[in-house]
């Protein structure tokens, strides 16, 4: 899924620094250092940041193989 905007549990605003976040665990950060300096402190928030599983580019095959099957749909009616 996409990130929440919020934590679920104390509302903190998170989808604002987690590209951030991202980028500081690309370049090889541990990802308990890069939320001590972005000031996630609580437990409700880090669990968001490390339970998180970008699925996005797993599902969007589905829906583009969705839309062209309705494209071919379309096409046969007509
Ligand atoms: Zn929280």
């Amino acid at each position: 899924m996409l990130v929440p905007v919020r934590c679920f549990t104390c509302g903190k605003l998170i989808a604002n620094i987690y590209n951030e976040y991202l980028t500081q665990l690309k370049q090889g950060e541990e990802p308990n250092k890069v939320m001590d300096s972005l000031k996630i402190t609580r437990y409700c928030c880090r669990r968001m940041f490390v339970s998180s599983v970008e699925t996005i580019y797993q599902v969007i095959p589905y829906y583009e193989a969705l839309r062209k099957r309705r494209a071919e749909i379309q096409s046969e009616m007509e």
